[in-house]
């Protein structure tokens, strides 16, 4: 017997529970502009690389060694995006499976990408508090403007593409208004008074952040490597200013 397929509302409804579970359990609370990075830091020995990754590849989750890489040509929104996708294969992959996840919102893509995407929506925003959002700042009656869109992007910190897709998954828009504000946020966020950092690119240079960093350090304090191997695995994960001391701050 074939098995029924689960409906897609299903899923949605299955994986905005989990999402919500999962920010609990990292210690996110309702904050929505939340440090995602700081948050898997401080969960567990999580480790962040933000490196260049070509063109189709938004991040990969080494299941095994706690690795989420991203790519770092992706704006900060985008960025944000991916490393709660990973966070979903990390959770609930296939056990001993790295993931490799493609850039593009290809409806044809496997069901778990597909579930990645719709998970790392309902992490950074979850269900109930983006309904509550719209609803008490945006007013449902009225049609979706620029500065509505604009509005809810900023507030969860969320790209223009993204936060379309959840829109019109919500039933809040239809083709024509996404199509009409997917181009131009930049520009628009600028005229609108707000900073465009969330468009841009997250990260310029390539770094490493999280437990690799303390590993190396405690393995070192314990003489267990030498300096050169230390400085060797540093240089390796792009932490070149902590090997040559490189002090970038002007005054903190
Ligand atoms: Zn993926």
């Amino acid at each position: 017997m074939v098995k029924p397929k689960m409906k897609k509302s299903e899923i949605r409804e299955r994986l905005a529970i989990e999402a919500n579970r999962k920010r609990k359990e990292l210690g996110i609370d309702r904050t929505p502009d939340f440090d995602i990075v700081k948050a898997l830091i401080n969960y567990k020995k999580f480790t962040i690389v933000i490196a260049p990754l070509g063109p189709n590849t938004s991040g990969i989750c080494y299941k095994n060694e706690h690795v989420i890489v991203v790519n770092m040509n992706q704006t900060l929104g985008r960025a944000r995006f991916t490393i709660a996708h990973e966070l979903y294969h990390y959770f609930y992959g296939k056990k001993g499976t790295d993931y490799i996840s493609p850039t593009s919102y290809n409806p044809s893509k496997s069901i778990e990408e597909y579930e990645a995407d719709i998970f790392a929506s309902y992490f950074l925003a979850p269900r109930d508090d983006f309904f509550q959002f719209i609803f008490e700042e945006i007013r449902k009656s009225t049609k979706f403007k620029l500065v509505d869109i604009l509005k809810i992007e900023q507030h969860f910190m969320m790209s223009r593409k993204s936060t379309l897709i959840r829109l019109k998954d919500d039933g809040f828009i239809g083709d024509y208004e996404f199509s009409m504000y997917e181009n131009g946020a930049i520009m628009q966020a600028k005229t609108n008074g707000y900073q465009d950092s969330l468009y841009r690119q997250w990260c310029a240079e390539p770094t490493t952040l999280g437990y690799y960093l303390n590993a190396t350090k405690s393995l070192y304090e314990q003489n267990l490597i030498s300096k050169s191997k230390h400085d060797e695995l540093l240089i390796e994960a792009f932490r070149t200013d902590i090997v040559f001391k490189e002090n970038g701050v002007i005054n903190d």
